[in-house]
Formats: structure tokens, sequence, C-alpha cells
């Protein structure tokens, strides 16, 4: 089951559906192993994409985060990642699009700067 894309037109859904699938190959061979690819992995199978014209035009994308579930004491961030097609860097670079669904999925997976190896670890792409 490829990705949802919300809002966008079919030329955003073909950008998205093609990192989606260059995302999957990168968490099978180079961040394979790591803790948060197989979730990662997961949102590239499965997840959900909105786009967005989004207020900051410098904003490439985000998720939006939840903090922790006091329930089951984890940490909890909404699944679905938003990209503003609005970015012009973004709307000219396939890769800056992959690196940036990369770095959102993996904040919708609860990493959070710093902890390494995505793309965006130190907060900038
Ligand atoms: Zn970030």
């Amino acid at each position: 089951m490829p990705v949802t894309t919300q809002s966008g037109g079919p030329k955003d859904r073909e950008r998205i559906l093609k990192a989606a699938r260059n995302i999957i190959k990168r968490c099978d061979w180079q961040y394979q192993g790591w803790p948060w690819a197989s979730c990662i992995r997961e949102r590239a199978e499965k997840g959900t994409v909105i786009c967005e014209y989004c207020e900051d035009p410098k904003l490439l994308g985000y998720n939006k985060w939840r903090g922790p579930s006091w329930k089951n004491y984890k940490l909890y961030a909404e699944e679905e990642i938003h990209l503003c097609v609005n970015n012009r860097r973004l709307a000219l670079d396939d890769a800056l699009l992959e690196d940036v669904m990369v770095h959102e999925w993996a904040h919708s997976c609860c990493w959070q700067h710093g902890m390494g190896i995505y793309p965006g670890n130190d907060g900038t792409l």
C-alpha cells in the first residue's frame, strides 16, 4: 500500500511517492539497525503526507509533537507529516524533499534533533 497524500496536485503526489520508495531503500541499507528505521520504513509504506501552503515560506515541513502520553509512559507524536509545498527550495529539489520526509517521519517516530544519523540532525536542512 503506498503512502496517502492529502491536498497537493498530481505532481506533488508523484514526487512524494518516488521519495517514499527511495526512503524505503534507505531504511533497508543506510539506516538499517537504527532504532527509528523500521518505524520510518513503515511510514514510507503506508503513512500520510499532507501538502499545504505554510504561513512561513521558509518552513519545509513539520510534524505535530504531542509530548508524553502518561497512560503508557511513551512519547507520542502524530503519525502524519506536513510538507510546505509553497517552499521554493522544496519545489525545485527532489533530494531535499526526500530528506525532509525522512526528517519529519523520524520526528513522527519520536526521534529528536541530536539523536543522530537522519538528515537535519542539527535542526537544519
Ligand atoms: Zn526537525
